[in-house]
């Protein structure tokens, strides 16, 4: 059994280069030569297959503990192919907290599917299951802004009682600290342009199931529609892969320490990190996770003041998305949320902040938060340019 790091330090060689690349080859073609015209080799057309996607699929389900692994264009490609899988007719049990992109299509774009937001930790599961025809049941753990925790192992047992699926997009754990399939989801689903990739320069999804027939059914769509991940993005992201367990280690030290500095502050009204043991959930989270991850949330006493946090960190770039080697901040209520249709779930109040702690010098993060958080601006504490980043 090799280990995780091992394997992501030499994740993604093709065995069967032909000149030996020691680092993943780019295969950056769309066409591949047949040896005659009635028959096809491994490889005849990018959107299919390409061994450089192929080998970052390898990894991947290797990296979720088995199975096979799709790269779609972005998270929510992966997540429109999950979410599809539910037929006209049939019903989607969803996590109360999602990210807005995924709201919005399952909301706006999956006709004939009923949705409905759930409660996953309490009698509402069993309630909405036993009302029947559930194909899916999908949740964000922790979710994405609010960092809340659902017991994935319990969702899957009610669920497969009543014969649906379960999906959990666990984007913010990415496999080097969470594993769905390992306790007992279907299919495990993440936005790699998130910590998978890590670098904040590919847009990329992906999906892992160990249900060969589910695998092939996704392929099917995926090669029909073209959603598949470039050649371009797919080396990419192997680049990014294979710095991931060391990226996401140190990280998330990081956020731990800024999350209990921040909780010492009197200027919040809560501050939340699956890590501490003061997340209500933080017991669940500890049984099926391996951290409490890069993201850290406060819920500020005012919209003014989540504005003026955002605006006078310095190391922090205000920006959605998260997981990257690079600090952001953001505001999810007016951000990464926005487009959330109004309504069925509520958006993420505008006085929660969300904090994704990267790999710069924790000293410095520390320093430029606590002067923001007291509405100073530390002149030490800078960009390399002195400039807005
Ligand atoms: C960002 C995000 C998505 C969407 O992924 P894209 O790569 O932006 O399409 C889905 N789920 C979660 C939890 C996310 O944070």
């Amino acid at each position: 059994m090799t280990s995780f790091a091992t394997r992501l330090a030499r994740g993604g060689v093709i065995d069967a280069d032909p000149h030996g690349a020691t680092s993943p080859p780019l295969y950056q073609t769309a066409t591949f030569a047949q040896a005659d015209a009635t028959s096809f080799g491994e490889f005849d057309y990018t959107r299919t297959d390409n061994p450089t996607r192929r080998a970052l699929e390898e990894l991947l389900a290797e990296l979720e503990g088995g199975g096979r692994a799709l790269a779609f264009a972005s998270g929510m490609a992966a997540l429109a192919a999950t979410l599809r899988l539910a037929r006209p007719g049939q019903r989607v049990l969803l996590g109360r907290d999602l990210y807005g992109g995924t709201q919005r299509f399952a909301e706006r774009f999956l006709d004939g599917v009923e949705c409905a937001y759930v409660d996953l930790g309490s009698g509402e599961l069993a309630a909405e299951l036993a009302r029947g025809d559930v194909a899916l049941v999908l949740f964000e753990t922790p979710s994405n802004p609010r960092l809340e925790i659902t017991d994935v192992r319990a969702v899957c047992r009610a669920a497969h009682g009543a014969g649906a699926l379960v999906a959990v997009d666990a984007t913010a754990m990415t496999p080097h600290l969470m594993r769905p399939l390992e306790l007992g989801a279907d299919l495990a689903v993440h936005s790699a342009t998130k910590g998978l990739g890590g670098h904040g320069d590919v847009t990329a999804g992906v999906v892992t199931t160990a249900d060969a027939a589910l695998a092939e059914r996704l392929a099917a769509r995926r090669n029909a529609e073209g959603s598949a991940l470039t050649p371009f993005e797919s080396w990419l992201l192997l680049r990014g892969l294979r710095t991931l367990s060391v990226r996401v280690d140190a990280a998330q030290r990081s956020a731990r320490r800024l999350a209990q500095r921040l909780a010492a502050s009197v200027r919040f009204r809560s501050v939340r990190y699956p890590g501490l043991a003061d997340h209500p959930a933080s017991a669940i989270h500890r049984s099926q996770a391996r951290g409490g991850g890069v993201l850290v949330t406060v819920e500020c006493a005012s919209r003014e003041e989540a504005i003026a946090l955002v605006e006078d960190t310095r190391l922090f770039t205000t920006a959605v998305s998260f997981g990257g080697v690079a600090s952001s901040i953001s505001i999810p209520h007016h951000m990464s949320h926005a487009s959330a249709p109004e309504g069925a779930a509520p958006r993420p109040d505008p006085t929660l902040v969300r904090l994704s702690v990267g790999l710069e010098d924790v000293d410095e993060l520390e320093a430029d938060l606590l002067s923001a958080v007291n509405g100073t601006i530390s002149l030490q504490v800078r960009s390399p340019t002195g400039c807005r980043p």
